[in-house]
């Protein structure tokens, strides 16, 4: 399995409790950002796009600890920026795994083989690996060439030493869906325990626009590779219907606060892929965001987006609800020849805001604040003789 049993009862567990308390919204995955400073540049990724001042923030370990008490979610998911920069990351994992969080350590892995020794293989750790297709695609997908078979001696050594590995495979436009299939056949031989899949999102800050997909070609090329796949037992990450989902099988609605992340910024809203703004905790996200203003048909940037941090969660809570669909969709995989279910439509969607400029200035007004030395303390000069002849000494 790619996700150990207890990993699964203990999640299927806190799902059913938060429906049988009536919890309207509630988190799953906790995504945690503690910096956003990357030793890689990718063509398709629009979180490092900040000045070196922000860049250089960092969340303490404290910080992390507090956003999962906050946030209470069963799974955690630490990304970034290159997660293995931030000096402290080794005691942010151990504090993690001490309160029995399974955690999913997101890496480019370049760093792997040198910083494996400070972690310790564990049912509550996953390491989850950057790898978005063969070494061809993938080189040309983080636009450094090398990058491929770096990854991949350090996934090799990690399995031996016995650790759990996941990769996370980012899909763009123009991705043949042979390769894609073979690819998949791949890092099934390499070992690795599952693979987490989605189209890339169309960040308005990735300096390559040209090559993120759109709903319909999303569908199809899923739907193409799960065709190739029938019968090979890849081991997926993700929950079986969100692949349907990604097929065209589903016509699910997003549920952004299912994997909220907290970030240098604060709690960032509305999801993982959006700062439209931020709040100062997690209650606060959770009661006073905009929900209904976000989403596929909803808001324009959503448009294209079919990426887990949005639809997983819808997806597990309808397992929740049809446990026979879900035993369906595991048993026989994702259908690839009935029709496709209608898309959303787009026609009352609200127009794209943009105010990425406006939290990076509040932001480094905030670094700047924070630099300056204090005022000295004013000194309040009382009229008394005494007084005058001490100030005098
Ligand atoms: S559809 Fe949901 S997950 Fe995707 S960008 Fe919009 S709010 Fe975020």
């Amino acid at each position: 399995m790619a996700v150990p049993i207890m990993q699964a009862v203990r999640v299927g567990a806190y799902v059913v409790k938060q429906h049988i308390t009536g919890r309207k919204r509630y988190p799953l995955v906790l995504m945690l950002e503690p910096l956003f400073r990357c030793n890689l540049a990718c063509a398709g990724c629009g979180k490092i796009d900040y000045p070196a001042a922000i860049l250089n923030q960092r969340m303490t370990v404290q910080e992390c600890l507090d956003a999962d008490t906050e946030a209470g979610a069963p799974v955690i998911a630490v990304a970034g920026g290159e997660p293995l920069l931030h000096k402290e990351m080794p005691e942010i994992v151990r504090g993690l795994i001490a309160r029995k969080k399974y955690v999913y350590l997101c890496t480019n892995a370049l760093l792997l083989e040198k910083k494996m020794d400070d972690y310790e293989p564990s049912p509550f750790f996953s390491w989850d690996v950057h790898l978005d297709g063969d070494q061809a695609m993938h080189d040309s997908s983080v636009c450094q060439d090398g990058v491929y078979e770096r990854a991949v001696a350090a996934i090799k050594k990690a399995k031996a030493r016995g650790f759990r590995l996941s990769i996370n495979c980012t899909v763009f436009d123009g991705a043949d869906p042979k390769r894609l299939a073979a690819f998949f056949d791949e890092v099934m031989a390499m070992g690795v325990d599952g693979i987490m899949t989605a189209p890339g999102y169309a960040y308005e800050r990735a300096p390559d626009q040209a090559h993120f997909l759109n709903r319909q070609k999303t569908k199809q090329l899923f739907r193409d590779v799960f065709r190739l796949g029938k019968g090979k037992k890849w081991r997926f990450t993700q929950s079986p219907l969100f692949l349907n989902f990604l097929a065209g099988n589903e016509q699910y609605h997003c549920t952004p606060w299912g994997k909220p992340l907290r970030n240098v910024f604060g709690w960032q809203r509305p999801c993982y892929l959006l700062g439209e703004g931020y709040a100062k905790t997690f209650q606060e996200l959770m009661d006073d965001t905009k929900w209904d203003d976000y989403g596929t048909g909803n808001y324009e940037k959503c448009a294209d987006c079919m990426v887990h941090s949005g639809y997983e969660s819808t997806a597990v809570m309808d397992a929740v609800r049809r446990p026979w669909h879900i035993a369906k969709v595991a048993l026989f995989g994702p259908e690839t020849e009935k029709p496709m279910v209608p898309e959303i439509s787009l026609a009352n969607q609200r127009p794209a805001e943009y105010v990425f400029a406006q939290h990076v200035d509040a932001r480094m007004a905030e670094i700047s604040a924070a630099k300056k030395p204090a005022k000295p303390p004013r000194v309040t000069v009382v009229d008394t003789p005494a007084v005058a002849a001490d100030a005098a000494d």
